[in-house]
């Protein structure tokens, strides 16, 4: 196998105590007029910061929404993925790209709005925004990204690193090894950035675009899609691939999703995309996920960004 190559970052750049301004250049909806769920590609424009070409794919940065907790305290930053290529949105060096999920929840029949999300999706081009980082040192390409396949699981605003990382992969690297991207919404409404990957999985034969849409659609026997059914459900696209021992598996999205993925694997008796520091009963499905999380940890061929 390939040795990876992480490359090196440089991290927090900018902090809290040290933020810096850019400005928005697009908002933009991404999710579909009649979906429930209100996602947004928002791009900034870095110029004239120490940001310029030292934040790369698969790394965060942070956002700082104006005002005060309820505590009168400054409101804490919040992360969110980069969603363009390291060469920046369109091949601007100046721009970067995130995708951001509106948040509402509802507690006691009193609604509860996100802070940061909602205030990026309402911010209108030219308006500044005060940010961090970048930060994340692992969830990366590697260096010698050529010389692997990729199979990339995401849910929902999962999709942002790998959008800019299908693109660096396919546009820059010249990606000939085999690149699989499973991605789970619970209705078609949700799905992101839907159209590029549909046409991408057209035009590169070592492209291929998994979607599962869990709350719509039916297995044959009768259970619902979610990222990891793939595995069962895809056994002749993907066996093929997890068989290499150059195969790197990144997951981005909802917490929790990481443990279908690993508990699909062990089952299927992918042990190298794993660590496993405790034995294992003999159905795996049988654990607990408390303890299953304590067993199992994502081996080094395995990269993971949940939240
Ligand atoms: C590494 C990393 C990368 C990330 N990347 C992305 C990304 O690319 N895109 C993205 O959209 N997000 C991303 N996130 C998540 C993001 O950082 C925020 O956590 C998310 O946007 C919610 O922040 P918020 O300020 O809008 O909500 P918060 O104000 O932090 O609230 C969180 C939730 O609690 C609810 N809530 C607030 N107050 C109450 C209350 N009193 N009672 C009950 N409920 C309440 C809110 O409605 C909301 O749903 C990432 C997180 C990490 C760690």
């Amino acid at each position: 196998m390939a040795e990876i190559k992480l490359p090196e970052v440089e991290l927090n750049i900018y902090t809290p105590r040290n933020p810096v301004e850019v400005k928005v250049v697009e908002n933009r909806i991404v999710t579909s007029e009649s979906s429930p769920n209100f996602v947004r590609h928002i791009t900034f424009d870095i110029s004239g910061t120490d940001l310029v070409d030292r934040v790369r794919i698969g790394q965060s940065l942070g956002v700082l929404p104006p005002g005060e907790d309820e505590r009168g305290r400054p409101h804490k930053l919040r992360l969110y993925s980069i969603a363009s290529p390291t060469k920046g949105e369109g091949g601007k060096k100046h721009l970067v790209s995130t995708t951001v999920k509106r948040t509402i929840d509802e507690y006691k029949e009193k609604i509860y709005l996100g802070v940061a999300s909602n205030y990026l999706a309402d911010l209108k081009p030219g308006d500044p925004v005060k940010v961090t980082g970048p930060s994340g040192r692992r969830f990366l390409l590697p260096e010698n990204a050529e010389d692997f396949n990729y199979i990339f699981f995401a849910t929902g605003t999962g999709i942002a690193p790998f959008r800019g990382m299908i693109q660096e992969l396919f546009e820059d690297t010249g990606l000939e090894k085999e690149c699989v991207l499973i991605f789970g919404c619970p209705y078609r409404t949700d799905l992101l950035y839907s159209d590029y990957f549909e046409e991408m999985d057209e035009n590169y034969p070592n492209f291929h675009y998994l979607k599962c849409i869990s709350r719509e659609d039916r297995r044959p026997d009768g259970t619902k899609h979610y990222v990891q059914s793939k595995l069962e459900d895809e056994k002749e696209l993907l066996r093929p691939i997890l068989d290499q021992p150059n195969t790197l598996i990144y997951i981005c999205g909802l917490k929790g999703m990481q443990e279908g993925i690993y508990k699909e694997l062990i089952h299927q008796g992918y042990t190298g995309y794993v660590e496993i520091r405790k034995k294992l009963p003999d159905n795996v499905y049988s654990m607990e996920s408390s303890s299953f999380r304590r067993a199992v940890k994502p081996s080094a061929r395995t990269f993971e960004e949940v939240y």
